[in-house]
């Protein structure tokens, strides 16, 4: 078999003229002998629009109800773009995510696949038909409809590619990866080719290009992805792997996200077994803590911070309402005023100074950071969100990116 995978994003489905118009494109490569497995997202901001109804009816919607919404999104996408395809004249059949038989597990609105029982799609490549696959959802071992977490498509894609051996195209509304989101800073440039390790970094710290387990997965079964205009008219970028004719350089991308709640909670008693308890239930509550700092010991007191993601406000409240039952004294306030800036690059394993670079480059333009955390790949800043722009756009251009 002759299989290539390619994805094409909300944007590029977004009406029935963009539709077609990918069916041709679809065409052009099955024309080539190519068997074609096309995955597909809801139409245009179609997901956000059902979050919207949700939230309409509850703050809190129950989150297999939410899988149960969101999935029908993606369901619209591939049966049009099925009969396009078959009003062009050529056969083709569109799949839910339960009959392409993606399996997965773990807690609705984030569940990671499992198993794909690839031999569904594969019968239907012996067929001759142009498999399109809904994007973002799979079944759980209940039957219940499952989602991947938001831009799950290029999950979906990257997964069916690993399964088939093939490449996976990734097609979207911007020509490539480029060091910064052009759209934050157009002055970014574009890279021809990047590190699954990089790109799965700046995909984790915001940069919403890729979905990171999507690169998660490409990297671990070295599935080559391009990621590319829905055009095809303009060359993209390859994530692979790294390799010495990549570019030796220290910082290969900036990120940033707003996605951060800060949590302060003041006067805990200063005993290990308190900040253990804190850490606990939260991680017993399935929130995930990404920085966490503490002050110094104080009358006996510390005042604990972490930053978490802002879909988690709820969990958080309740682990807190519970904490408090047993830590009497703590207050706690939520700051949600807050970005994270990262700066990636796999050059800095083996350079030292990036950090350094980026602390002369705040305060010379009064940048004030609350918290730091460093991977061997990365430093992450959190800071105040009004200087968001102020700090991608000065450190953009002091460190070249
Ligand atoms: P799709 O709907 O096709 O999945 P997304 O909106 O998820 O598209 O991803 C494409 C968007 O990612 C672009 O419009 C761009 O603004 C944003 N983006 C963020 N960081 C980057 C980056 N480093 N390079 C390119 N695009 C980026
Ligand atoms: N439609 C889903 C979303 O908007 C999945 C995707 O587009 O990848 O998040
Ligand atoms: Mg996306």
């Amino acid at each position: 078999m002759n299989v290539l995978v390619q994805k094409y994003g909300g944007t590029s489905v977004g009406s029935i003229d963009k539709i077609k118009n990918i069916a041709r494109r679809v065409i052009e490569e099955k024309k080539k002998g190519k068997d074609m497995v096309i995955v597909v997202s809801a139409m245009g901001k179609s997901t956000d629009k059902l979050v919207e109804m949700a939230k309409s009816i509850s703050e809190n919607p129950c989150n297999r109800e939410m899988d149960m919404l969101l999935a029908t999104g993606e369901q619209v996408t591939i049966s049009l773009l099925s009969m396009a395809l078959k009003e062009y004249g050529y056969d083709s059949i569109s799949l839910t995510g339960f009959q392409a038989g993606i399996i997965t597990e773990g807690n609705h609105t984030k569940n990671r696949i499992t198993k794909i029982e690839i031999e569904k799609i594969k019968n239907h490549l012996k067929d001759g038909k142009i498999v399109v696959v809904a994007g973002f959802q799979g079944i759980n071992d209940n039957g219940d409809i499952t989602t991947l977490g938001r831009g799950g498509s290029d999950t979906t894609a990257v997964a069916l590619a690993a399964k088939l051996n093939c490449e996976c195209e990734i097609y979207t509304d911007v020509d490539g990866i480029y060091s910064v989101d052009p759209r934050v800073f157009p002055e970014a440039k574009k890279l021809d080719v990047i590190s699954y390790e990089e790109m799965m970094e700046m995909a984790s710290l915001g940069a919403g290009v890729m979905e990171t387990r999507a690169v998660e997965i490409g990297f671990k079964f070295k599935v080559p992805i391009y990621v590319a205009l829905n055009t095809g008219e303009v060359k993209g970028t390859y994530i692979k792997e790294y390799d010495e004719t990549m570019e030796d350089k220290m910082i290969t991308g900036l990120t940033a996200t707003d996605d951060v709640l800060m949590i302060t909670i003041n006067n805990v008693e200063y005993n290990s077994k308190n900040i253990a308890l804190i850490f606990d239930k939260l991680a017993k509550a399935n929130v995930n803590i990404d920085m966490i700092s503490q002050t110094a010991p104080f009358n006996g007191l510390v005042n604990v911070s972490f930053t978490a993601s802002k879909n988690d406000v709820f969990i958080i409240d309740e682990v807190i309402e519970s904490l408090k039952n047993e830590l009497k004294k703590i207050e706690v306030s939520k700051d949600s005023k807050i970005s994270k800036i990262s700066v990636v690059g796999i050059g800095m394993m083996n350079q030292s100074g990036v950090a350094g670079k980026v602390f002369k480059i705040f305060s010379d333009n009064n940048i004030e950071f609350k918290q730091v955390t460093t991977s061997e790949i990365s430093i992450s800043y959190t800071i105040d969100s009004n200087d968001k722009t102020k700090a991608i756009t000065v450190l953009s251009k002091e460190l070249n990116l």
